[in-house]
């Protein structure tokens, strides 16, 4: 089993950590025992029509993880865990944790390209999917996985497994031990995936006390307790949801979590009321639509059990706040954070202009941050700069990339965010764009160069250039500019493209909204390789063109 000194962390920084307390001797088994002997019979999780006690889950969790333990999965091995959000995915994540095997949390939009590779950098023993969700077959997948993948030696499938091994029947009934709990506070966790990296996501390794300290600090920093119902409909998978506070935080206080498959408003309208939800979190699309919808059902105001709602994930604008704050009446907080660590929240108390136009600041007192220039020096408050970041729970090193960790962290242990922020005169953060070319579609990180390889091995694509244009609900969408070969006798349209990226694996949320095909380069002197700027170029164009559209149709 790996530990945290596996994983980059520094000796200096473990022994600091632990010296002051940030880093305690926990573990994820004996944080689910601690709750479960405090929180019993109290619910823990209410999905659909299942509802389960904190002793029903701590029960189920051991006998999946007997059944898991039977198929030879033990300390040490790797498993990839893709399940859509269902109590299932809980009751796996612990179960795995206590037998000290590490998942990969893939995301449900993920598909070959990225699970194949998660499952080759990791050496992954397990698949663990769903069957079939949004007319998306997983188990069509899995079987082309198995053949690419000889270590791949078991498939276990939520649902109708076909030929695979069922969940269900992981849950054993018979009275064998488990194996001795091999885990220790510094062991390896899960791995998270980095958003917005060109090809495959690179791998976060969490460790389990360094995450407990996070889901902790996210507990204060919200303010939740026994009472907290905390309704999840983003991916469980994603840290945002899961320990910020999330899944994680409610169980800490001996909450309830609702569970909602996606952030559909319709349906979390319902379980809002029917189960008086409390807490709950969004990215700004999603936040969108349950305001355009609370407005259509006009039920401003009509939400009196919430208390706060966090929105992140990509840029908050101070317009969503207010429109929030109106319809739902509760208390809007501004999260910003990532995988890789540091989590700043706006809190309660704090005033309207903080909260529209801030991140606020970390949550652990140990948190630290530093806004600096190109030569890595930091700059003064109010001027913007890049983020770096360190801390108790912020990774010194990604898994196995020694390439990515040259160029992602400081010599004294600061990662490079990409992050482009300032920190204001009154101590408060704001985030105020990105270094690097990235597009920011919903909560979901885009890196054009993935896609554009793609669309140019299309026959007839010349070049491809993908840019986010700003869109009212997504936050950006993506345009993909299309250098067609002139002459070419091929059939060129954005079905073609759709199809074919969709045939080459792309995930679902990369695939472009839109598609523009061009017979010419912008009429420039911009270097083939300058693609920032190309990209800068492009979007240009396609602004004064839509300004030259919406201007003639006003004449
Ligand atoms: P991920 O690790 O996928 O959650 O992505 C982390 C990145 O999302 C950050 O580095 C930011 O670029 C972006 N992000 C997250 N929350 C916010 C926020 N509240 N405002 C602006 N950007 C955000």
């Amino acid at each position: 089993m790996l530990h945290a000194s596996d994983l980059g962390w520094p000796t200096e920084f473990i022994d600091r950590y632990r010296h002051d307390g940030y880093w305690r001797n926990e573990t994820i088994n004996t944080f689910l025992n601690n709750i479960v002997k405090k929180y019993n019979e109290r619910t823990a999780i209410i999905d659909g029509g299942t509802s389960l006690s904190y002793a029903d889950l701590k029960q189920l969790v051991e006998k999946v993880a007997k059944g898991f333990s039977k198929l030879g999965l033990h300390s040490g091995d790797h498993v990839v865990l893709q399940l859509p959000n269902c109590w299932q995915f809980v009751v796996a994540l612990f179960a795995l944790s206590r037998l000290g095997v590490a998942p990969v949390l893939a995301l449900p939009a993920h598909r070959q390209v990225e699970i194949s590779a998660f499952i080759k950098s990791v050496n992954a023993k397990a698949y663990i999917c769903a069957d079939e969700v949004n007319t998306f077959d997983y188990r069509a997948m899995a079987r082309e996985l198995q053949i690419q993948h000889k270590e791949l030696r078991h498939i276990i499938v939520n649902g109708d497994a076909e030929e695979f091994i069922s969940f269900e029947d992981m849950i054993t009934t018979d009275s064998s031990e488990l194996p001795e709990d091999q885990v220790t506070a510094d062991s390896l966790f899960c791995f998270l995936l980095s958003g917005g990296t060109t090809n495959i996501p690179k791998l976060i390794a969490r460790v389990h006390c360094e995450y407990l300290c996070c889901v902790r600090y996210n507990v204060l920093a919200n303010n939740f307790d026994d009472t907290t119902v905390y309704l999840v409909s983003l991916p469980m998978a994603h840290n945002f949801p899961l320990s910020a506070p999330g899944v994680l935080g409610t169980f800490h206080c001996g909450g309830t979590l609702v569970i909602a498959p996606t952030p559909d408003p319709d349906t979390c309208f319902d379980l809002i009321d029917e189960h008086k939800v409390t807490n709950t979190a969004l990215v700004p699309p999603a936040a969108i639509l349950w305001c355009d919808m609370a407005e259509l059902l006009e039920r401003q105001g009509t939400f009196p059990s919430l208390r706060i709602i966090q929105v992140g994930g990509s840029r908050v604008g101070e317009e969503l706040v207010q429109r929030m704050t109106r319809i739902f009446g509760c208390r809007f907080q501004n999260i910003f954070g990532m995988s890789e660590g540091l989590i700043s929240v706006t809190r309660s108390g704090m005033n309207e202009e903080i909260v529209q136009h801030t991140q606020g600041y970390p949550v652990c007192p140990a948190d630290e941050y530093r806004i600096v220039n190109h030569l890595d020096q930091e700059v003064p408050d109010g001027e913007i700069g890049a983020l770096q970041i360190r801390g108790p729970y912020t990774i010194h090193a990604y898994f196995n990339r020694p390439d990515a960790n040259a160029l992602s962290f400081t010599e004294d242990g600061f990662f490079r965010t990409g992050d482009l922020a300032q920190r204001r005169a009154d101590g408060y953060l704001v985030i105020e764009g990105r270094e690097k070319d990235q597009i920011q579609r919903g909560g979901e990180k885009i890196i054009p160069e993935e896609v554009e390889n793609v669309l140019v091995t299309f026959k007839g694509v010349r070049d491809a250039i993908l840019v986010g244009i700003d869109d009212s609900v997504l936050g950006e969408r993506i345009c993909a500019f299309i250098f067609v070969h002139e002459n070419k006798d091929v059939d060129l349209n954005e079905r073609t493209l759709r199809r074919f990226l969709q045939a080459e694996g792309i995930t679902t949320f990369k695939i472009p909204d839109q598609f523009i095909f061009l017979t010419s380069f912008p009429s420039t002197a911009v270097g083939k390789n300058n693609r920032r700027e190309l990209r800068a170029l492009l979007l240009e164009q396609y602004r004064t063109s839509l300004n030259k559209t919406e201007g003639e149709e006003h004449v």
